[in-house]
């Protein structure tokens, strides 16, 4: 059997280009773009690729961009009083500090002083609570991809048994909630998992979530289970100079002869991240206006 390929990217594409129809739309009604401001301290190599990715992304969604660059050797209570900046601006809807933070800086003492009310990430604990008290709340980005494509293949998850493999309060702990209000019976697995093949073995919906290149094998699948993988890992390049391939954090070769339907990497939950974003960024706008969120 050879799986379903769950294509991440089509999706995502699709969701960007309503977020950018409502986008327009809200431009006409409120007299203002959304807005989403990110802010970069540093030059990691990889946060600068994301955070341009974001800018772009967001342009061409009919969103305003605002970039913040501010030097690695940052002093917190600087990079807070941006923040508050940000907070009070009344063309900013959605803020988003790049983690990781450079140096000292504490990345909680700095998503606090983020308003929960433009909180597109969804990490700060007013976001955190919401969801696990089952209220209207910004959701991580990655995880609320998922469960959107789980719920596009399936519709219904009730009664499905989930293993979730990762505890992150940016992935692996939010996607179990989102499990959970879907009524799947959920199980969160993590390193210090006992026999974890035959937690796996029991999985209706597998989403891993480890940063462990192609961890999970074909052989821990129940035949025809769901798999969403959500890792993202450079393997080291066959050459000298040349650029390691990205797994994820499943055996996607030989998982895709087990599975019912899996998602690649990449094109499968990378490109939802972006777009999730996108679509709170529009959320937030909608409700600072006092407007109805269309999506
Ligand atoms: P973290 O490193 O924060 O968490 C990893 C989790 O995996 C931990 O809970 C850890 O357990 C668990 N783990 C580690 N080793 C094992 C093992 N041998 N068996 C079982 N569980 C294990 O990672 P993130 O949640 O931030 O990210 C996970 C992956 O997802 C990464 O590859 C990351 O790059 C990718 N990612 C992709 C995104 C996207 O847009 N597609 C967005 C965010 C992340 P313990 O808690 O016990 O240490």
């Amino acid at each position: 059997m050879t799986a379903e390929l769950i294509d991440g990217k089509a999706f995502a594409a699709n969701l960007r280009e309503r977020v950018g129809d409502h986008a327009a739309a809200f431009a006409e009604k409120a007299g203002r773009k959304a807005g989403l401001a990110v802010v970069l301290v540093g030059a990691d190599a990889a946060s600068e690729v994301y955070v341009r990715s974001k800018g772009k992304a967001t342009v061409a969604a009919n969103m305003e961009s605002f970039e913040h660059r501010l030097p690695a050797d940052t002093a917190e209570e600087d990079l807070i009083a941006l923040v508050e900046r940000l907070n009070a601006d009344p063309a900013v809807d959605g803020i988003l500090v790049q983690l990781p933070l450079p140096g000292d800086l504490d990345e909680q003492a700095v998503i606090a002083a983020i308003d929960p009310g433009k909180d597109v990430d969804g990490f700060h604990v007013e976001s955190a609570g919401r969801l696990m008290v089952g209220r209207e709340g910004f959701v991580p980005c990655t995880p609320l991809g998922c469960i959107m494509l789980l719920k596009d293949r399936h519709g219904d998850l009730s009664g499905m048994n989930a293993v979730v493999i990762g505890r992150s309060n940016i992935v692996g702990k939010p996607m179990a909630q989102l499990l959970l209000d879907a009524n799947a019976t959920v199980t969160i697995a993590h390193s210090r998992t006992k026999d974890l093949p035959e937690v796996v073995q029991r999985a209706d919906i597998v989403v891993a979530a480890v940063g462990r290149a192609e961890m999970v094998k074909a052989d821990w699948l129940k035949p025809g289970a769901t798999v969403i993988d959500v890792g993202i890992n450079r393997l080291a390049p066959a050459e000298e100079g040349a650029k390691g391939r990205l797994v994820g954090d499943v055996d996607f070769e030989a998982a895709k002869e087990v599975a019912g339907a899996i998602t690649p990497v990449p094109g499968g939950v990378g490109p939802m991240t972006i777009a999730v974003l996108l679509r709170n960024t529009l959320v937030a706008a909608h409700m600072h206006e006092g407007l109805d969120p269309p999506v």
